[in-house]
């Protein structure tokens, strides 16, 4: 709040009002701490794993060759911390150029049957051993859409690796796609995983938001539900990006279905552009 004398027309040092400016700078304040906040919690999130990637490094340094078993077990650990450091300095990068408007989109005709296979099937790779169902229904024929390839695939990617985070066990995942009228594609990503309370749905795509409750996972092999609320949020803007839309709908308990929906390219301009 400020309050500043107001000169009067013909003399400059006679008052003849006050003029109070009215500004609201809680969500500013609010901003500023999560900021601070998110500097030392990150800060935090990169050390914990290069402690015990050098802690493994180290040991393996001086394995003799003796225990094949502590071999395995370090280059595991090492590979899944450095994986998981590689993911969060990836995300904010991305909403960091984003954020200050650098982010050109490489546009680029993309056939997303094969984009979406290929995705799926990675991070499929990445969940062997977890006891998930994964399902996969895209038909060969999919039209192009003009995407940024590596963009649309981090988006993809945040969004089947919480599809599995999230699950619970005996949890399927389901990736499918089909086209809507001839002007549009439509991706679904569903899980039945642990779902959002219904009065959290609206806040997930929001920078750092966590649901509360993330509670503990019990599946074998499943990596502990670490984040840093910044995948979804990094999801809906490169969908905006894209003049897209994205949308979720959940049942605690039972699951999610995250639904984006993208401008088919028209077949007109399929040769026009790149592949
Ligand atoms: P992070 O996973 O790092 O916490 P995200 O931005 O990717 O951040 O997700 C925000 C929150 O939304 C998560 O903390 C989680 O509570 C919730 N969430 C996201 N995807 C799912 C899902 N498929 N099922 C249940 N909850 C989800």
């Amino acid at each position: 709040l400020s309050a500043q004398p107001l000169p009067t027309p013909q003399d400059s040092s006679s008052v003849f009002g006050t003029l109070v400016v009215i500004r609201d700078t809680t969500q500013e304040q609010l901003s500023r701490t999560a900021g601070a906040d998110f500097v030392m919690q990150v800060s935090h999130e990169l050390k914990t794993p290069l402690a015990s990637i050098v802690a493994y490094a180290e040991l393996l340094m001086g394995d003799d060759g003796a225990d094949p078993g502590l071999h395995i077990e370090a280059v595991n650990v090492i590979h899944d911390e450095a994986q998981r450091m590689a993911g969060l300095i990836n995300n904010l990068l991305n909403i960091a150029k984003i954020d200050a408007g650098t982010t050109a989109l490489k546009r680029q005709r993309v056939h997303l049957h094969d984009l979406l296979v290929d995705a799926f099937e990675s991070q499929r790779q990445g969940a062997l051993g977890q006891g998930l169902d994964f399902r996969i229904d895209v038909p060969p024929n999919l039209g192009a859409a003009a995407l940024d390839k590596d963009l649309f695939r981090i988006a993809l990617n945040n969004l089947l690796s919480n599809a599995i985070k999230y699950n619970q066990p005996g949890g399927f995942i389901a990736l499918s796609a089909e086209e809507e009228g001839d002007q549009t594609l439509v991706i679904r990503i569903r899980d039945g995983g642990i779902g959002i309370p219904a009065d959290q749905v609206e806040r997930i795509f929001d920078k750092y938001y966590r649901v509360a409750d993330n509670r503990s996972d019990s599946r074998p092999g499943a990596a502990a539900r670490k984040g840093h609320g910044l995948g979804l949020h990094l999801v809906r803007q490169i969908i905006d990006l894209h003049q897209g839309s994205i949308t979720v709908q959940s049942t605690p308990g039972q699951g999610s279905e995250f639904c984006i929906r993208v401008r088919k390219l028209a077949a007109v301009y399929e040769e026009a552009l790149p592949a």
